[in-house]
């Protein structure tokens, strides 16, 4: 059987199934095909379920500190097996709804794997056997996969990456964390509040290395306290079994200032990157251009065959759900005829600890490698009234502005709500307001988005409620 469509989506995550939809409201005839679940790894494995943990988790942290609001709770204790059975049931419920909306659009989900045979022929295979597909535009949008560290003993059991992470039944007593970027600070935000002992190994000099390096600074004193290790400039070597087993059943090796030395962990999370998913796409004497396995697209996300795209992680680059939903709207809006309706040059950062870290545009140390000249306004959330109510104070909102045209350029947070509040940046920035634009609109008292005025007033003579700079 060959059945004929518009447009054949490989992949229903969030790039691969809201092109779809779009396509399909835009008119065109789509397929669309997953073979592991709609929704992909943001919904499934990673987004989602990584924040209904960290939801759960922050609850438990919360009330145990309760005293401090004069709330007492006796004998507070968490069932880790509820706890995964929540987090499954709030990705189950966001999966259907994929599904359903899917299909609602007048797009056709097809549960199997695509293989592109030649230019616009899919082949997908189900579980009811082969089917050519053929279509005038392909999109590829099958996302990535943790990347495994080529280094002994990563084959052991109880090393596991985010994929394996959500699949054990028990909360860890001891977990070594292997690389301090966005999954590894997340999941020790997770399991340090649930009372697990965590060691974070990171390369890099500094954790968060990409981004502003005021919240690595602050984030590494905050998980300090919480009672996190983190060693930084450190390579890891070897994992391998400890002769003792239990909860240090696995000790890792690795290089800090030259000197060998040695954690012991029940688990060891290896959270150092994400690869390419690729694997079944091409079919025999098919292939596109790839740069060490990402597959590479112009700037309308066009590979190296004309009418493929390709969008989101597979490409490498910024490896964001929204980033990637954003592409997926733009090439289906192009393929219709229309106008890009959104910017995707400028993607929010957001990272989900406590507090929150969030960015966009540019920071203080871009611009000056830029060469751009910039004013910088800084609000401290100790002097915000919401953050204080609700003892949420540590943190700080940063605006960057054009030094002479006072265009607003980026923005850095790091405080309660900083995901949520980086939107009012996206749309300043977009749009290409400037700080007097922006501080146009009353902001509601008392509100954490109160702070995000005050570190616009900064920069436009001083804010009511920070000390005056000395002259
Ligand atoms: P990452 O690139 O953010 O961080 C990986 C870290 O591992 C880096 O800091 C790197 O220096 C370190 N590293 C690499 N090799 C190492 C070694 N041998 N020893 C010690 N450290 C080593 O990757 P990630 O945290 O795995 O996340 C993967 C992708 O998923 C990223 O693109 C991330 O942005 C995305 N993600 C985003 C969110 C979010 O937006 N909140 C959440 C989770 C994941």
């Amino acid at each position: 059987m060959e059945r004929e469509f518009d447009l054949i989506v490989i992949g229903a995550g969030p790039g691969g199934y809201v092109a779809a939809i779009k396509a399909a409201k835009l008119g065109m005839r789509v397929a669309v095909l997953e073979n592991r679940e709609p929704g992909g790894t943001c919904l499934n494995r990673g987004c989602i379920p990584a924040k209904a943990m960290l939801h759960a988790s922050g609850l438990y942290r919360e009330m145990k500190e309760a005293e401090r609001f004069g709330i007492f709770a006796e004998n507070v204790s968490f069932d880790y097996g509820k706890i995964l059975a929540y987090k499954e049931a709030t990705s189950a419920q966001l999966r259907e709804g994929v599904a359903q909306l899917i299909k609602a659009n007048g797009a056709e989900l097809i549960y199997g794997t695509g293989t592109i045979v030649s230019k616009g022929v899919v082949k997908a295979v189900t579980k009811d056997g082969e089917e050519l597909l053929k279509a005038k535009n392909i999109l590829i949008a099958t996302g990535s996969r943790p990347l495994r560290l080529p280094i002994p003993g990563i084959e052991l059991p109880g090393v596991v990456t985010s994929d394996e992470l959500f699949q054990l039944t028990e909360a860890p007593e001891r977990l070594l964390i292997i690389g301090g970027g966005v999954i590894g600070v997340e999941f020790a935000t997770v399991f340090s509040a649930l009372g697990t002992k965590v060691t974070i190994v990171e390369a890099l000099p500094r954790i968060l290395a990409n981004l502003d390096k005021d919240f690595a600074q602050n984030l590494k004193l905050i998980l300090k306290k919480r009672g996190v290790e983190i060693v930084t400039g450190a390579r890891v070597k070897s994992l391998s079994a400890a002769e003792t087993g239990g909860a240090g059943g696995l000790v890792c090796t690795f290089e800090e200032k030259e000197e060998e030395k040695q954690v012991s962990a029940q688990y060891v999370l290896s959270a150092v990157g994400r690869v390419p998913e690729t694997a079944g796409l091409f079919g025999e004497g098919f292939s596109l251009s790839m740069e060490r396995g990402r597959i590479l697209v112009d700037e309308n996300y066009q590979t190296s065959e004309e009418g493929i795209y390709a969008i989101g992680d597979v490409t490498g680059g910024i490896q964001l759900a929204h980033a990637a939903s954003a592409q997926g709207v733009v090439v289906a809006e192009s393929l219709a005829g229309h106008m890009p309706s959104v910017r995707t040059d400028l993607v929010p950062s957001c990272v989900y600890t406590e507090p929150e870290i969030a960015s966009i545009g540019i920071n203080e140390g871009e611009a000056k490698e830029q060469g751009i000249e910039v004013s910088c306004g800084k609000f401290m959330m100790g002097a915000n009234g919401k953050s204080l109510i609700s003892k949420e104070e540590r943190g700080f909102i940063k605006v960057i502005a054009d030094a002479k045209t006072g265009r607003v350029l980026g923005a850095q947070m790091m405080c309660a709500r900083a995901t949520d509040m980086i939107g009012e940046f996206g749309t300043a920035i977009a749009n290409e307001l400037t700080v007097g634009d922006m501080l146009l609109a009353m902001r509601a008292h008392p509100t954490y988005n109160e702070a995000v005025g005050e570190a616009l007033e900064e920069l436009a003579g001083g804010s009511i409620h920070s000390m005056p700079r000395k002259k």
